[in-house]
């Protein structure tokens, strides 16, 4: 429901709001946010506030660095914490970035993701609807205020209290977020100690992503204000459960769920919604560039810690990548479970329903389901399957990035060619520090 300027500007007085902080996402994901005092809020409601981009990563070079910030109003929202001493608070717009011409910007991953629905849109359909699990652990602040390795519990999942002692901020989160127009269906403990997951209502995929921005935001604040420290890094602790974003999704046309089959189709899944998940195990190595880009985001792509590491898909099973819920009618959906919290929204909603669409568009039919452990197969039972394994490494991904004109083109040239040269000159740092792993595997040995 989107608002008018002057509902907004209503607003702004009625809750003494003094700071509007205007937010975008970068091409790594990170939020970024420039502050206007309201006094500036009309020249912001005209579109009129400009940045330096040349200052961002993945942005522009310094000679076309003039940006105009243009507010999406639907985003309107008064920070329900914010509030100062005297009581003035601070209120958020998500914008969308236009270059100094007023054309959308192409380096803007909230552009992208627009155009991609958009291809979904001349396909028939209404609505692609995303529903996102983030998990995250909850780390000690120390007395300074510093985040510690130490977890705030051992709890494991679904404990209640004492052993789940997270539960007082788990609700300072939930109702924060319901003061924030999210619908919370859940929220509960993990498998892993200190580990922590907010499920919300599903919604279409540029609200979800923007969903998503706001939900790492709230959750930080909440815990910093509680004295922890929530991280989104996939894999903070070696030998236990990563942290993971499974990403469920569907399609909508006029006549409701796409993906909803008949009671005599194959597991009650519409030829649509196998298609989609024809195109989507295609285009996987190259989408887990975006779903999975950070060199940690790998250690959870590992047996054994409930995060998949074969390209395949199954209904009864949670060790693949694409799980089939076995809600039917509107609940119908996929889960795609290698998304982890570090990914850009935008960009991985992006190609993962670009994939999904060049399925549809194509008649992709996806391989036969697999319905063992796939990690109870040995190397010979899965090549006779047809599994694939999913890329190994950042650098793999990246490669499969390069090599996958569709995913390409469904973030564009100018954001893939930022990202991988950005995600190189990562991987290339990383490959030269020197871990403790190596200090204990080849100190003493050689
Ligand atoms: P899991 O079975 O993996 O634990 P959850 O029940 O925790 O899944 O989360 C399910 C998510 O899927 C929620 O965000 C929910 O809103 C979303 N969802 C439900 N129906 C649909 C649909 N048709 N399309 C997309 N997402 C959906
Ligand atoms: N934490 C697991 C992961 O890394 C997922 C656990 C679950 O099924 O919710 O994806
Ligand atoms: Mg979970
Ligand atoms: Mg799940």
């Amino acid at each position: 429901k989107t608002m008018t300027k002057d509902e907004i500007r209503a607003k702004v007085k009625a809750e003494h709001v003094e700071f509007i902080r205007v937010t975008f996402t970068d091409v790594m994901g990170t939020i970024k946010n420039v502050e206007i005092p309201v006094s500036q809020l009309d020249t912001l409601l005209d579109n009129d506030v400009m940045f330096d981009g040349s200052s961002i990563e993945g942005f522009v070079r310094i000679n076309e660095s003039d940006m105009y910030l243009y507010p999406d109003l639907s985003t309107f929202m008064v920070f329900p914490w914010s509030e100062d001493a005297h009581g003035g608070k601070v209120a958020r717009l998500i914008a969308d970035v236009y270059t100094a011409d007023r054309k959308p910007f192409p380096g803007d991953p909230r552009h992208a993701l627009k155009e991609a629905v958009k291809h979904a849109q001349k396909d028939g359909f209404t609505e692609f609807n995303v529903g996102t699990e983030p998990e995250f652990f909850l780390f000690k602040l120390d007395e300074n205020g510093k985040p510690t390795m130490e977890l705030n519990d051992h709890g494991s999942y679904f404990d209640l209290a004492p052993l789940d002692g997270a539960e007082d901020v788990r609700r300072e989160i939930v109702l924060t977020l319901e003061q924030m127009d999210f619908e919370v269906e859940a929220a509960h403990h993990e498998v892993a100690d200190g580990q922590h997951e907010v499920d919300f209502k599903y919604a279409n995929a540029l609200e979800a992503a923007d969903k998503i921005q706001t939900f790492k935001l709230v959750v930080k604040t909440i815990a910093r204000k509680n004295g922890y420290y929530a991280t989104f890094m996939p894999k903070p602790i070696s030998g236990i459960n990563g942290s993971g974003m499974h990403v469920n999704m569907s399609l909508f046309n006029e006549d409701g769920n796409a993906f909803a089959g008949g009671e005599d189709e194959f597991y009650g899944l519409s030829e649509t919604a196998l298609h989609f998940l024809g195109g989507l195990l295609k285009h996987a190595p190259a989408i887990t560039a975006f779903a999975n880009p950070t060199v940690n985001s790998y250690k959870r792509l590992t047996p054994g810690f409930e995060a998949p590491v074969y390209i395949a898909w199954s209904a009864s099973n949670r060790s693949p990548m694409v799980r089939v819920p076995s809600s039917r009618g509107i609940g119908t959906r996929l889960e795609l479970r290698t998304v982890d919290p570090t990914a850009n929204p935008y960009l991985t909603l992006a190609a993962i329903l670009t994939a999904g669409l060049d399925g549809i568009d194509n008649h992709l039919e996806p391989s036969s389901s697999v319905d063992k452990n796939i990690y109870l197969m040995d190397e010979s039972e899965r090549k006779k399957a047809g599994i694939k394994d999913l890329p190994d490494t950042l650098l793999d991904a990246l490669e499969e990035l390069e090599n996958d004109p569709i995913v390409i083109d469904s973030v564009g040239q100018h954001i893939t060619g930022k990202f991988i040269e950005a995600k190189r000159i990562e991987y290339s740092s990383y490959r030269q520090f020197v871990t403790q792993w190596e200090i204990d595997n080849y100190f003493m040995n050689y």
